[in-house]
């Protein structure tokens, strides 16, 4: 299953009252695309007037990039909320999963059957859905020499022409139209934005083009003799 509010939001409460005797304020809950992790606390670091350092405003996030099982999701969520928890109260460990953890999440599992565990995450990101035929797009060179890219509708090509130039410093634009599963890993645009485009799927894309243009202009050898 991918997870949704709903999920996180139920699971939260069902387990803040069955693991966290209910001291667990509620934080803002919230879906990430990211592939790097399945779940996250994230908060804001700062000192308070004695210096020493405090989280707050604490967030926790949810990928759904992955497809997993609702039990493993219940399973990420706990985890986190142990995050949660240990921050929440200014425990100290020496890492995010040092002994205190891992001995708090060693517990959870024995005494409410989890699995919660420290390792990496190892289930591949389920695939993003596929464009399908040429895409419009702007390979860009900015000010500082690097390389970015657009992708939009056609119809929005004449806009970005006039407001890109309004937001980026940039040295040259090059528009062009192609079909490539490169492009599938860079998001479509309505507003003027560039994302920084890789050297790797730069060079990629520049021999799909070439390609392409060659296709263009071989003339069939049945249709070269009028
Ligand atoms: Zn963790």
């Amino acid at each position: 299953m991918i997870p949704d509010i709903d999920f996180i939001q139920t699971c939260f409460g069902r387990f803040n009252a069955q693991i966290f005797g209910g001291s667990l304020p509620i934080p803002p809950l919230k879906l990430t695309r990211a592939a790097s992790f399945f779940g996250k606390v994230h908060y804001r670091r700062h000192r308070n007037l004695l210096g020493k350092e405090i989280k707050s405003d604490f967030e926790i996030r949810i990928s759904t990039s992955f497809d997993l099982p609702e039990r493993e999701w219940e399973d990420v969520i706990i985890h986190e909320m142990l995050h949660y928890y240990i921050d929440l109260n200014g425990i100290r460990d020496s890492s995010a999963h040092g002994p205190v953890f891992r001995s708090m999440m060693q517990q959870i599992n024995e005494k409410y059957g989890r699995q919660l565990t420290v390792s990496k995450r190892t289930a591949v990101p389920r695939q993003r859905r596929k464009r399908t035929g040429a895409s419009t797009f702007c390979i860009s060179i900015l000010s500082d020499g690097s390389r970015g890219i657009t992708i939009c509708s056609p119809a929005r090509v004449s806009y970005m022409k006039r407001y890109l130039p309004r937001y980026y410093r940039l040295q040259q634009m090059h528009w062009h139209s192609l079909e490539s599963s490169v492009l599938d890993r860079y998001p479509k645009s309505i507003k003027p934005r560039i994302y920084r485009l890789r050297d790797e799927d730069y060079l990629k894309l520049q021999e799909a083009l070439i390609q392409a243009e060659a296709q263009a202009s071989a003339v069939p050898a049945d249709q070269s003799r009028p």
